[in-house]
């Protein structure tokens, strides 16, 4: 076949094939003009998953004759000055999407600039123009779009349900919502439920209201606000607190630059940033704003623009992390305020109410005396000691975690401050104590181990004794030191000092199924966190055992002044609190 130029309307379709993939990509693009256009009002309106109709509303800057004219025609942008990518700061700067979109739908564009006696209306159905006609308008632009993909069912086909359309639609505008605060959105629609979110001053708290408004007061309720800037990348935005993570990605919102992108490093960096506080199968709410120079960013690696590249990505990595780790670090041993819901809801008041109590839950505020109160690993410092003459319970109300008052099934601390009751989950609360002490000293220096009388030797399969044997310099900074043994044994010479008397053979098992889980995927030094945590586990208290007053006291006044104590090492948290006034609730007493 003789090599032929394709007529336009063909380049456009094609065009349209990636500019164009589905309703909501064509919603993100009238959107974005309409936010280049200078709008401080967006309304969408759609019907049939977009399918049917999509209008948009603006009221910016409007278009002249001559400028609606060319806006259809492809490649025709107001938005490069001259021929360089390099420095884009608009949205928009391909010149693509209408001419797309006017080549596989019925488009109609109504626009009127400020100084315009009428407005002008220019139709393109299939890729044929029509008009413009005048048009009474207020100042600013109406695109319609029906029928899309009406011409091609091969590519109608690909869609989804119409409701599913709908709401990659709600998406769209979501992350455009939250990427624009200061301008009111409004979405309509006979397929959809209508969300109106009024106009947001940029600074002042106007972006945590945009951020309530689109992704709930629950998460603005539980997240801390960012703010850092480093290696010329400023960090803005929301960090869901550890406690308030959810089971998949779909609350983790990022921006570059005004722009939702989906990008690999900021997802890293993300995960990263919370590595410590949560499981790995849970993803932690955020909403991170970046902000850098357009020349440090490669925007046009996607037609769709969702993708891009930046030019340092470590000091994007770096500054992103240092910024939530400082946030979450701020807000020390808080956690989340669902958790405190969710007990709320979990507790029922019995049918009938006055259930009769067959035997006091509660146990006895003192541990029986005769009991060998040995000293806790990791409490036994003099400085975490709370001497038993020391300040009176009652003082301890004034902390923020309370005065211990008992202990129920040796493994839940109750305590009382001020206006609340307090609930602690020992174990985890102690693991997390560990870990961060251990963190501590590794930061310092090797970590001081204590020799064992007689090294414990452990039998395991050859293959774990190797993975130990070649992790053993790893693990003796740690300060376990360990040493092959045999063929299928290792000796364990010291321990940690940290974890006093850790049950040797569990750690170690544990660590060996680390190793082997972790084999290959990275070096040893990268997994040293994975590692103390595990060892955090092993050396922590274990629920089943009793604690005395004074240790109950100590272990929650080493909470308040370790960071990120609300949250085990799992993410899980460490304490709820329930308000008093929720309790005599609970009780239908209401003051
Ligand atoms: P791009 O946004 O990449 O420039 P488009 O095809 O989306 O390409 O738009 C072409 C041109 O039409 C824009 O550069 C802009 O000048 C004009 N335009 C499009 N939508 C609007 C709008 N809502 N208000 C004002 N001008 C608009
Ligand atoms: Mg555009």
């Amino acid at each position: 076949m003789p090599i032929r130029q394709l007529p336009p309307d063909l380049v456009n379709r094609i065009a349209a094939g990636e500019v164009v993939e589905r309703p909501a990509s064509v919603v993100k693009e009238l959107v974005e003009n309409a936010i280049d256009a200078g709008a401080t009002k967006v309304a969408i309106t759609t019907a049939g998953g977009g399918k049917a109709l999509i209008r948009i509303e603006d009221d910016g800057a409007g278009m002249d004759r001559d400028d609606l004219i060319l806006s259809v025609e492809r490649h025709a942008t107001s938005k490069l000055e001259d021929d360089g990518l390099d420095d884009i700061r608009t949205l928009g700067f391909r010149g693509e999407a209408l001419a797309s979109i006017g080549s596989v739908a019925a488009l109609g564009i109504a626009t009127r600039t400020a100084d315009a006696p009428s407005g002008l209306k220019l139709s393109v159905e299939r890729g044929v123009k029509s008009g413009p006609v005048p048009q009474a308008m207020n100042r600013g632009t109406i695109v319609e779009v029906r029928d899309l993909f009406a011409a091609l069912p091969a590519r109608l086909k690909f869609l989804k349900s119409d409701r599913a359309e709908a709401a990659a639609i709600t998406d769209v505008v979501k992350r455009l919502a939250m990427a624009n605060p200061e301008v009111h959105f409004v979405l309509t629609g006979t397929d959809r439920s209508t969300h109106n979110w009024p106009a947001q001053p940029r600074d002042g708290g106007g972006l945590a209201t945009r951020l309530a408004q689109v992704m709930g007061e629950d998460f603005a309720a539980n997240a801390v606000p960012l703010a850092m800037a480093r290696h010329g990348v400023v960090v803005a935005g929301l960090a869901g607190l550890p406690t308030f993570s959810r089971a998949n990605s779909l609350s983790q919102y990022y921006f570059v630059n005004g722009r939702s992108v989906r990008d690999k490093v900021l997802l890293g960096a993300v995960r990263a940033a919370y590595a410590d506080f949560t499981f790995r199968d849970r993803f932690p709410a955020i909403a991170l704003y970046l902000a850098i120079d357009p020349a440090e960013v490669d925007v046009n690696v996607h037609p769709a623009k969702a993708e891009l590249r930046f030019r340092d990505a470590g000091a994007v990595r770096s500054a992103v992390i240092r910024a939530i780790t400082a946030a979450l670090d701020a807000a020390g041993y808080r956690a989340s305020s669902t958790v405190a819901g969710a007990v709320m809801d979990a507790v029922r008041v019995p049918e009938p109410a006055m259930a009769e109590f067959s035997e006091p839950v509660v146990e006895r505020y003192l541990p029986p005396a005769s009991h060998p109160a040995a000293a806790i690993p990791g409490l036994s410092e003099p400085s975490a000691r709370i001497e038993r003459d020391d300040p009176a319970p009652q003082a301890f109300q004034e902390f923020p975690l309370g005065a211990a008052r008992a202990q129920l099934f040796e493994n839940f601390i109750v305590a009382q401050n001020g206006d609340s009751l307090v609930l602690i989950d020992q174990h985890a609360a102690h693991e997390r104590l560990v870990y961060e002490r251990f963190k501590a000293e590794m930061a310092a220096g090797p970590v001081p181990s204590q020799a064992l009388l007689i090294p414990a030797v452990i039998d395991l399969p050859e293959e774990d004794c190797a993975r130990l044997e070649e992790a053993a310099p790893a693990l003796e900074k740690l300060g376990l030191g360990i040493e092959r043994f045999g063929p299928r044994a290792v000796a364990v010479r010291e321990t940690p000092a940290l974890l006093g008397q850790a049950d040797i053979d569990g750690l170690v098992h544990d660590i060996a199924d680390g190793l082997a889980e972790w084999d290959s995927s990275s070096a040893v030094a990268d997994r040293l966190e994975a590692i103390i945590g595990r060892m955090a586990c092993h050396g922590s208290v274990r629920s089943g055992r009793r604690l005395r007053p004074d240790e109950m006291n100590a272990l929650l006044r080493q909470m308040e002044s370790t960071p990120h104590s609300g949250q085990c090492i799992h993410g899980r948290p460490t304490y709820v609190e329930l308000k008093l006034k929720d309790i005599e609730r609970l009780f239908g007493r209401t003051r």
